[in-house]
């Protein structure tokens, strides 16, 4: 079907409705007096501006107003409560979904309610769009909180996906899922924006500084469990390349000989050789009884040799290749997120590499840390990608135009 248009990529003009909306929305509460020294407009326009946003319920004023001073003591601040979007964490072992209204607060999650099973490991992409949308529905079933209110839903997917399609690419969680548009088959559920993106991306984003401006925001963020991937901010947003391709420096030959099996074809890739199930792979031939990532790290944390052998060895690949993209990119932090950034050999070896091969410059700056909250980054990136799409400021001005010739049609 067509490629959906991405408002979140789009400009807009500087002082429109939407502008404003991106100055409160960042802002967090403002007044109208500080918009217009943000923005340079007149305070009038400005007061326009800030109905507009009113009436479309996205905006709304906190604080009194003392007789005679209008509404200069009153304050503005993102209406959470207008709508919430939907966040799924589709893995192979857990699914998740949460829901977050628009300032960002979790309203409900299938892991508070315990309802996260994997789907079958052979379901169709439609059958599994299908039982995704029946928990949605369950889960606000119960809840205080009207389906109606949705506004886009967000499916973070471990695996490359092509960009803005959304087409999901040589999956290694399910070959038979390859070249699938998940949109495409939400729609037959709902018309609001549905954007599918690669997990390890969506870790990048939860990762991106809320503490003074998000747009400086500069960082790698890796995925480390069974397989790795990662993902790339610059200038506060997702660097996704052309074709939505960049940060995959999973697939970077490096030397060795593959342990494992991986779908991008290139030769003793860094996945195939480093990756928690590159690891596992060699140790089972080795006669090690571990099956799992968990397995690993309780190994670990037991002092078995082979294995801390194997997972330091792992760490200096990983940080050998980090260590180039970082001389490339020059960020401000690499963030290690997933189930193997709990191992401590494994992140001694990547910070000890890393910091080697970057030039002095680059390594004077650069903070390798984990993540915040390595369960949560999935699911926030997603909610955060989706808030991201429907607040966008070229969206939020045709909403807003629509609604004022919707108005002026009204008899
Ligand atoms: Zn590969």
């Amino acid at each position: 079907m067509t490629a959906r248009r991405l408002y979140k990529d789009v400009d807009s003009a500087p002082g429109s409705v939407g502008d404003v909306l991106r100055l409160i929305r960042s802002t967090g509460v403002v007044s109208r007096s500080a918009l217009a020294r943000m923005t340079g407009l007149a305070p009038s326009t400005v007061s326009l501006r800030v109905d507009t946003l009113v009436s479309a319920g996205l905006v709304r004023e906190i604080g009194s107003v003392s007789p005679g001073r209008a509404r200069r003591g009153r304050r503005l601040m993102l209406d959470g409560a207008s709508g919430f979007v939907l966040a799924i964490e589709l893995g192979a072992n857990h699914v998740r979904l949460a829901l977050t209204d628009l300032a960002g607060r979790r309203l409900l999650d299938s892991d508070t309610s315990g309802d996260s099973a994997p789907l079958s490991r052979t379901i169709s992409p439609r059958a599994a769009v299908d039982e995704l949308w029946q928990r949605f529905e369950e889960l606000v079933r119960g809840s205080d909180h009207d389906p109606s209110g949705l506004r886009a839903v967000a499916i973070g997917v471990p695996a490359p996906v092509s960009y803005p399609e959304g087409r999901i690419v040589t999956p290694t969680f399910n070959p038979s899922w390859d070249g699938v548009v998940l949109g495409d088959l939400f729609a037959e559920h709902t018309e609001v924006p549905i954007l599918v993106e690669n997990d390890a991306n969506l870790i990048a984003l939860a990762e991106r500084s809320d503490e003074l401006d998000p747009e400086q925001s500069q960082l790698i963020a890796v995925k480390l469990g069974t397989r790795i991937g990662s993902g790339i901010i610059t200038g506060g947003r997702l660097h996704r390349g052309i074709s939505g391709a960049a940060g995959e420096l999973a697939h970077t030959e490096v030397n060795g000989v593959s342990a494992i099996g991986c779908t991008c074809g290139i030769p003793n890739c860094l996945e195939s050789i480093a990756s928690g199930g590159a690891i596992i792979a060699r140790l089972r031939d080795a006669g090690h009884d571990v099956s799992s990532t968990e397995r690993l790290l309780t190994l670990a944390a037991q002092g078995d040799p082979a294995v801390v052998e194997e997972l330091r060895e792992a760490g200096i690949r990983i940080g050998r290749v980090l260590g180039i993209i970082a001389n490339f990119l020059n960020p401000k932090e690499v963030v290690l997120a997933g189930s193997l950034s709990a191992s401590p050999p494994l992140v001694a070896a990547i910070r000890g590499e890393l910091y080697r091969v970057c030039l002095p410059l680059v390594a004077d700056d650069l903070e390798v840390r984990a993540s915040r909250a390595p369960r949560d980054a999935p699911i926030r990136g997603a909610s955060v990608l989706a808030l991201d799409e429907i607040l966008a400021p070229a969206r939020v001005n045709v909403l807003t135009r629509d609604r004022a010739l919707d108005q002026a049609d009204t008899p």
